[in-house]
């Protein structure tokens, strides 16, 4: 389906000349703007207005309230594929402790009325500026590129209710046609500011939310012979959950099972009627998604027999949510990779190793149908910076910390070259 990459001729001095120009004639101050004026998940009314009007300046065919404050552009450039980027816009509830002269010291009413000091402490400030600028070269450069491009400004990827899911349930392929491929990126504080990385593999993992709910036979904590001891029976349900991973996964698939909160009992001589566990479960595929939760499954109930709870009164799992694995299509990674190497150069690609199993709500744009997707990482911190951190051997401020910083021009920049090259590399001319 895909055909050769020849297009990707145009010297990258030209593209990048642009850009960079760009950014400084307009990027700089919108990323300032944007970061100064952080709106938390499905209240982004500002900063949807703003692109919303930036993208129908640029000639956009513009949607504006979907799922609250979504955005969905639409620029048609005759026959092609439909190609969607998102970037997400909900900032944090984190009071920003940063020496930025742009720093944030908004306070704003979150989706349910409670106050709080709002921060772009995730970078979703990076993908909002990012966005305007694949927009503008685009739309000035129909000639690199057929078919129709589909830019989404996405509500709360933060919150406990996604953004995503809720434009999809708001039909938005049903209204404005279904991507024939999908991308995203995420700026990162680990890697080097301006460098590129997609993965062939899993970009995300899938998180499931649950519990386990252990019902207990209360009794007198003296005489636990007449009970059932829901703590002793969900502790030893703590324990063999570890076995999972270890045991029953194969060594190279990553799996998390943690357990989060165990509650149980009020009173010390009580046995009581009830433990409740709250778990979160992260998996690379589906398949070890599903022997997770199997397991856990299985597990809880069989502990549950053998500290002798009666059939009717059995450990039960609640299912409380999730997101699906952002899993990358590899042929769709590698043509984006293809096409950076031979546009961008080798010299800014780089290769990451994720440390942990993080989750995002993206693959809801992904899944049924099943959209081939990539889902790409931007680094977002100096050189200089990693080595002061080094140097006085503290740890560099993770996402969603109060002192999270980017460095905006070179990250902007490379978002906005990576995400223009994999549109162009997707959408080539016939
Ligand atoms: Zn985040
Ligand atoms: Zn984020």
């Amino acid at each position: 389906m895909l055909t050769p990459l020849s297009l990707l001729a145009e010297p990258f001095q030209d593209l990048q000349g642009e850009v960079e120009q760009h950014y400084d004639s307009e990027l700089k101050a919108l990323f300032e703007h944007f970061h100064a004026n952080p709106e938390l998940s499905f209240v982004e009314v500002e900063s949807a207005a703003l692109i919303a009007e930036r993208l129908k300046k640029e000639g956009y065919e513009v949607h504006t309230g979907i799922a609250q404050t979504g955005v969905v552009a639409l620029l048609r450039n005759g026959d092609g594929p439909l190609v969607m980027m998102r970037a997400d816009m909900d900032a944090l509830p984190v009071k920003e402790l940063t020496q930025l002269p742009y720093a944030s010291t908004v306070m704003q009413q979150n989706s349910e009325g409670e106050m709080f000091p709002v921060m772009h402490a995730c970078g979703h400030d990076v993908h909002m500026t990012s966005l305007i600028g694949t927009a503008r070269y685009m739309a000035a450069h129909r000639e690199t590129w057929a078919g129709t491009l589909m830019l989404i400004a996405q509500p709360a990827e933060e919150w406990k209710l996604s953004g995503a899911e809720a434009m999809r349930a708001a039909r938005i392929w049903e209204r404005f046609g279904t991507p024939d491929y999908a991308m995203a990126f995420h700026v990162t504080a680990d890697l080097e500011a301006g460098l590129l990385f997609a993965s062939t593999g899993a970009a995300y993992s899938a998180v499931d939310s649950l519990d386990i709910i252990v019902p207990g036979i209360g009794a007198h904590g003296a005489s636990p012979h007449r009970g059932r001891d829901p703590v002793v029976i969900g502790s030893q349900i703590v324990l063999a959950l570890q076995t999972i991973v270890s045991r029953e996964l194969s060594p190279r698939e990553p799996g998390v099972v943690t357990v989060g909160v165990f509650n149980a009992g009020n009173k010390r001589n009580v046995i009581g009627e009830e433990a409740r566990l709250e778990l979160t479960v992260r998996s690379d595929s589906r398949a070890t998604r599903a022997k997770l939760l199997s397991a856990i499954e299985r597990i809880a109930i069989n502990i549950g027999r053998a500290g002798g709870l009666p059939d009717d009164r059995l450990p039960r799992i609640e299912l409380k949510g999730g997101v699906p694995v952002t899993a990358n299509d590899p042929d769709v990674a590698a043509r984006v990779v293809m096409a950076w190497e031979k546009r961008l150069g080798t010299a800014m690609i780089t290769t990451y190793e994720r440390e942990g199993m993080g989750g995002e709500d993206f693959p809801f744009f992904t899944q049924e149908p099943d959209i081939p997707s990539v889902y790409f990482a931007v680094g977002g911190t100096t050189k200089a910076r990693f080595k002061a951190f080094a140097d006085r051997g503290e740890s560099l401020p993770s996402h969603h910390s109060p002192l999270f910083e980017i460095e905006p021009r070179s990250s902007v920049i490379s978002g906005v070259l990576g995400t223009v090259t994999a549109l162009q590399a997707l959408m080539p001319l016939r």
